[in-house]
């Protein structure tokens, strides 16, 4: 039997675009055609958002929102980190 869990991965340089912000981009590929999906809080108000890459080969996978973007708070700052679920 299998298991997954998420691993947490360095946000890459985004591309500051004037009117839409900042551009994300798939930590694995490097594309930025990225879909999101569910969208969680968990009890300490952090926030999740499920994303897929078009550019990763398991995009066809059933598990393909395995990319997370997280907004979390620690001591009164905010931080921005992805992570992906990985099988272990
Ligand atoms: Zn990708």
């Amino acid at each position: 039997m299998s298991s997954n869990e998420y691993v947490s991965l360095p946000l890459l340089d985004a591309d500051n675009h004037p009117a839409n912000g900042a551009m994300l981009e798939c930590t694995a590929c490097g594309d930025s055609h990225l879909h999101h999906g569910e969208i969680s809080i968990d009890e300490h108000g952090d926030i999740a958002i499920r994303f897929w890459c078009e550019g990763c080969p398991e995009s066809d996978d059933p598990m393909r929102d395995n990319l997370k973007l997280l907004i979390h708070q620690h001591k009164g700052k905010t931080y921005l980190s992805w992570q992906r679920l990985v099988p272990t």
